[in-house]
C-alpha cells in the first residue's frame, strides 16, 4: 500500500502529545535549575583533585588495565611458538607472523618475525586471551607516538618484554583464569615448551590433556632422577 506522505510522522513536535508532561511554573523560568547547575559546580571545586600534571606525572594503571600487547621473553626468548592463533582471532588483523622450527631447541617452533601494526589494534585483549603459551599479554604501556605509518609496525625487538617487568600482569591473568578453570589454568613454566615429537604414540590414551600433562611430568620427574 503507498504510503500517505501528505500525513506528517506522528512525533511530540508535530502533535499536541497527549501523554506530554506540563511543566510547573518554576520548571518553565529554569532559574532553579540553573541554579542547581551552579551549586553542583561549587560543590566540585572542594572535592579532591584527580588531575594528573601528564607527561611529567606518569600514571601506573592496575594490573587489569590492557595497555598495548607484549610478547613475553622468557629466559632470553620470545614463548611465542608461532602457532598464529592470535593472528586468527584479531579482529582488525593487526598480527602477522612467520613461523620457523629448530629441532635443537625443545620448544621446537618460533616467529621468525613476529608485527603489530599498532595504527590497527583496539586493544581488545583476544590476542592475550586465546594464547596458549602466555606468550602475548597486554601491558601497562599506554604511551604510543609514531612519526609515520612505518613507525607503528612493531616488531619482535620493540615487542619483546622480559616476564620479570609484566610480573603484574601475569599474576592477574593467573588469578582470573584459575578463577575461571579451578585448576586446569594453573600456569606451570613447564607448560610454556609444548612438544608432540614424543607424543604420537601416547595420543590415542583417551586421557585428558590435564591428565596427559600430569603424565609428562610424572614421566619427565622419574626420568630426572
Ligand atoms: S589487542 Fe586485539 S586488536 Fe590488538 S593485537 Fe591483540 S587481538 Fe589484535
Ligand atoms: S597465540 Fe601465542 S604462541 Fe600462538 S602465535 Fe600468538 S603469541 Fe605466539
Amino acid at each position: 500500500m503507498a504510503k500517505d506522505l501528505e500525513q506528517p510522522v506522528v512525533n511530540a513536535l508535530n502533535q499536541n502529545y497527549v501523554k506530554e508532561r506540563k511543566l510547573n511554573f518554576l520548571e518553565r523560568i529554569y532559574l532553579p535549575e540553573i541554579f542547581r547547575g551552579l551549586w553542583y559546580t561549587l560543590k566540585q571545586m572542594f572535592q579532591p583533585k584527580f588531575t594528573m600534571m601528564y607527561p611529567e606525572e606518569k600514571w601506573d594503571p592496575p594490573a587489569i588495565f590492557r595497555g598495548r600487547p607484549v610478547l613475553v621473553e622468557d629466559n632470553g626468548k620470545e614463548r611465542c611458538v608461532a602457532c598464529g592463533l592470535c593472528a586468527r582471532a584479531c579482529p582488525p588483523l593487526a598480527i602477522s607472523m612467520q613461523a620457523s622450527e629448530n629441532s635443537d631447541d625443545p620448544k621446537e617452533r618460533y616467529p621468525t618475525f613476529f608485527e603489530i601494526n599498532m595504527l590497527r589494534c583496539i586493544y581488545c585483549g583476544f590476542c592475550e586471551e586465546v594464547c596458549p603459551e602466555e606468550a602475548i599479554v597486554m601491558s601497562k604501556d599506554y604511551d604510543l607516538v609514531f612519526k609515520s605509518r612505518g613507525e607503528a609496525i612493531y616488531d619482535k625487538e620493540k615487542l619483546l618484554v622480559p616476564k620479570e617487568d609484566l610480573k603484574d600482569r601475569l599474576e592477574f591473568l593467573r588469578d582470573y583464569r584459575n578463577r575461571q578453570f579451578g585448576q586446569f589454568w594453573n600456569f606451570p613454566e613447564e607448560n610454556n615448551i609444548h612438544s608432540v615429537r614424543n607424543r604420537d604414540s601416547k595420543w590415542d590414551t583417551s586421557l585428558s590433556l590435564v591428565e596427559m600433562l600430569e603424565a609428562q611430568r610424572k614421566e619427565d620427574s622419574s626420568s630426572a632422577s
